[in-house]
Order: C-alpha cells, then structure tokens, then sequence
C-alpha cells in the first residue's frame, strides 16, 4: 500500500528544496499550501464560503483573491485566522485526498506543508519528516528569496510552532544547515521509506 508521508518544516527551512529531490527520485509531492492558494481562487464552493463569511471584497472585480486584504483581515486576529482556516484547511483535506486516489502506484507520496502539525493533519498520515535549518540561515534565505526584511521573516516565524517542537515530534529529521548533504540526506529517508516495514 501507498504510505502518505507528511513534511514540513518552519518557513525558509528548505521543505520545498527536500521536495524537489525527492521528486527527481520519482516521489510524487502534494504541494499543500500551493494547492490551498489555487482552491481559494478557483473552487466555487469555497470561494463562496470566503465571500460570505470576510465579505464580497476578498475577491476583486476581476474575481481575483485580494490576498492582500485578507492578509490583513487575519494577521493580528486570531479568531479570524482560526476561522480562515477552517474554511482553506478541510478544503485541501478533502482535495488531497481525491489526488492521493491518483497516486497509488507508487512506494509512498509525500505532502508538504508549512503547517502540518499545527493543521492535525499529521494525524492522518503515516510518517511525518520535519526539515529544520538554524533560524538565522532561514532568515537569511527567506529574505533573499522573497526580497523582504528580517523583522519580516521573523513575524512570520512567531507565528509558527517552534522548530524543536516538530523536530521532537517527526520521524525523520533533515538538517538543512548548509553543512550536511541535503541530498544524501533524502536519500537515505528515501531507501529508509521504500522498505516494506517502514
Ligand atoms: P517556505 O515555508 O517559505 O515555503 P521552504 O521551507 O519551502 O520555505 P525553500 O523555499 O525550499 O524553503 O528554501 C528557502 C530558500 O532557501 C530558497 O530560496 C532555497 O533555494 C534556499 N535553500 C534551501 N535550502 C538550501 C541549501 N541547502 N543551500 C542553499 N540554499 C538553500
């Protein structure tokens, strides 16, 4: 059977970096938090529940996301972030598993997520590897990656689980600091995974 494996890691860490080798070893990746922004502008039935619940002017005339005015609906308010994602989370619950039905045919599937743990939806999958990378080397490749300031980066970061939390939490562990291969890493967690009794 297909094993559903979950990683995540906080922001900058290097999940994407770990997916895209693992894809070039034929994995397929559910690009969760990808796939959440497409639902939000193209599944009818949650846009609709996103009108209804922040106001028509989520979307814009031209019907697209004003991602930037939700942003601020959610940043500072809890209750609406919580709310905001119990609309999007159980959206993309039930898309992955339509897209798990699709891939069967493969030792395992890996679906990545900022927020794995702090959605549950670790719960439902079978291993989960946590990518961690020292804070200010995350810092560092956010900032230039997205062209923002570290204040930026950091606002983000406090907003997420600490990282020794989903480290303690995870069954398998890549360290992305820079100083142990990445790619022998992934490798190592791929033979690891492609084993029967993993
Ligand atoms: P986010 O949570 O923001 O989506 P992420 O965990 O998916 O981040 P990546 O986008 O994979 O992180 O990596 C952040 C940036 O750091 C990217 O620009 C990526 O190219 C770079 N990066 C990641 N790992 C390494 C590495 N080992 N060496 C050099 N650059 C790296």
């Amino acid at each position: 059977m297909t094993k559903r494996i979950g990683i995540t890691g906080g922001i900058g860490s290097g999940k994407t970096t770990a997916c895209r080798l693992f894809e070039v070893l034929g994995i397929p990746v559910y690009y969760a938090d990808d796939r959440a922004k497409w639902l939000m502008q193209n599944d009818e039935q949650l846009i609709q529940k996103l009108k209804s619940t922040f106001g028509d002017q989520v979307y814009n005339q031209d019907g697209q996301l004003d991602r930037a005015y939700l942003a601020g609906i959610v940043f500072n308010d809890r209750a609406k972030l919580d709310q905001l994602n119990g609309i999007v989370h159980p959206a993309v619950r039930e898309d992955g598993i339509a897209w798990d039905k699709e891939h069967t045919e493969t030792p395992y599937t890996l679906r990545e997520a900022a927020l794995l743990y702090e959605s549950g939806i670790y719960q439902l999958l079978d291993h989960i590897i946590t990518v961690t990378a020292p804070e200010e080397l995350r810092i560092e490749r956010v900032m230039a990656r997205d062209g923002v300031d570290a204040a930026a980066v950091k606002a983000r970061i406090d907003k997420q689980w600490p990282e020794e939390k989903k480290v303690a939490m995870a069954d398998f562990v890549i360290h992305n600091d820079g100083q142990q291969s990445l790619i022998q890493q992934v490798y190592q967690i791929h033979q690891q995974l492609i084993q029967e009794n993993v």
